[in-house]
């Protein structure tokens, strides 16, 4: 070799693809890892359904119920369901909370169609469903595709009842029509973000009329009656409900070489599952280990559910209290990866990316020091000494990881979890996998990216 070519080697950092220097044996572990990461996205397409499976999975790893006032040793694993949208799931460490907590913080919730409070009406004989979206989406994107129905209806005697329609083969599903393109002269004139708007994204639901010679809206009517055959329910009932349309398809793979995952609610169940993972698979920790799966990241993290609430601060403040330790302490010395999806640069439009610091997919999970947009507005920022401490947990372990930023300087930008973090005074930084098409219907990940992910979770609470 060259002495320039040594020196360069010596000094340049350079980003390698992780399938180019990866063993066999390490790729092949990432794609059965992403059979069972498919399944979990088929089986927890909303922040109800990843929480119930979440338990169902620690509960057969020995997880249970954190019961205030009792008291736990290390190794313990308990978790905390925040009202079914929420959960922590915890592994009691052999020190006390008061030398610190590690956190991974994901969200289970995902851009979707919530239905409005009043959501069933007749038009033309054809009977829909209003809705209004939850989280930023491209809502023409959300058209001609196959959609399911899930979510719950809270009846007033205190009852809930599931609902999960168009998920199996054999069942119905939903849809939002579009124009076609023969009539789509005025439509074509608008722009991108005004080509299909909000109050259009109505949802196809029948076109059966009640057989009867009297009466109007005997569509409605017969959907009403079916609805409460099937759920004893009235039309009062979507009142206190709570559902959600979601595309109908299945997570699978993607390309002629199998390497990358496409699916709806990837961001952020790609980072979701490999905390839920890590969590599982953490065994006897130093410090308590705690994996948070939240609900409301993508309309700002509000509400009781969401991480702007006190609920990882008061089940921290549970654990240090039930140790006799300090909760002020416990988080002042905690240390959290929030653990979030990046843009990963897109072939076809990478003008919107700075090459030089954008994430690529193939090369490992992503750091991201900051957020924020317009000048790093709204992000935490991490210290260059937690970067630090991070990136050295990730050599050390041979995980392939590289830096990423959300889009160039001024072109656009978004948040995360981190902030409310920080906001706690623990040391916190974005880590995660890069996502093609975020937000969209049906987004696409790379397999190696989604272990890697995985196993930055797991070395980082062990
Ligand atoms: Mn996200
Ligand atoms: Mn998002």
């Amino acid at each position: 070799m060259s002495d320039i070519k040594k020196l360069k080697e010596n000094l340049f950092y350079q980003r390698k693809n992780g399938r180019q220097i990866s063993t066999e044996e390490v790729l092949e572990t990432a794609n059965n890892y992403c059979e069972n990461y498919k399944k979990f996205l088929d089986s927890a397409k909303t922040e109800r359904e990843a929480v119930k499976v979440a338990v169902c999975l620690a509960e057969e790893k020995g997880f249970v119920p954190f019961e205030y006032g009792k008291k736990y040793n290390a190794g313990d694993k308990v978790y905390f369901n925040n009202r079914g949208k929420t959960i922590a799931l915890a592994v009691i460490g052999k020190k006390s909370a008061e030398k610190g907590v590690n956190i991974t913080a994901a969200h289970i919730d995902s851009p979707r169609l919530d239905l409005k409070p009043n959501p069933l009406y007749e038009e033309i004989e054809l009977a829909l469903f209003k809705t209004h979206y939850y989280g930023g989406i491209r809502k023409y994107q959300w058209t001609t595709i196959p959609l399911s129905l899930h979510g719950v209806f809270a009846l007033k005697d205190g009852k809930v009842l599931e609902v999960c329609i168009g998920e199996k083969e054999d069942e119905p599903k939903f849809v939002i029509n579009d124009l076609l393109p023969h009539l789509a002269t005025e439509q074509n004139k608008r722009t991108l973000a005004e080509g299909v708007k909000g109050e259009e994204l109505n949802v196809l639901v029948g076109s059966h009329p009640f057989k009867s010679d009297e009466g109007s809206e005997l569509v409605k009517l017969n959907i009403l009656k079916l609805l409460n055959e099937k759920y004893g329910i009235k039309e009062e009932d979507f009142l206190s409900a709570e559902l959600e349309m979601v595309p109908a398809y299945k997570a699978c793979d993607i390309g002629f070489d199998r390497s990358l995952v496409g699916a709806y609610g990837q961001d952020d169940r790609v980072c979701a599952y490999p905390a839920l993972t890590a969590i599982l698979d953490v065994e006897n920790p130093e410090k308590t280990a705690i994996a948070i799966l939240t609900d409301k990241e993508e309309i700002g993290s509000m509400g009781n559910t969401g991480l702007r609430s006190d609920f990882l601060r008061f089940i921290i403040g549970d654990i240090a209290k039930m140790q006799g330790a300090d909760a002020t302490i416990a988080l002042r010395n905690s240390k959290c990866l929030s653990a979030d999806v990046n843009a990963g640069v897109d072939p076809t439009f990478q003008d919107v990316s700075e090459k030089r610091n954008a994430s690529l997919l193939n090369y490992g999970v992503v750091v991201t020091k900051y957020t924020g947009s317009r000048g790093k507005s709204g992000t935490s920022d991490a210290s260059a000494e937690y970067v630090a401490y991070v990136r050295n947990l990730l050599d050390d372990a041979g995980i392939i990881w590289q830096t990423g930023e959300l889009g160039k300087v001024d072109a656009g930008g978004g948040g995360t979890v981190a902030q409310y973090v920080a906001d706690l005074g623990i040391d916190v930084i974005d880590l995660g996998v890069p996502v093609l098409s975020m937000h969209a219907p049906f987004e696409t990940t790379a397999k190696l990216d989604v272990y890697m992910c995985y196993r930055a979770m797991y070395e980082f609470m062990k």
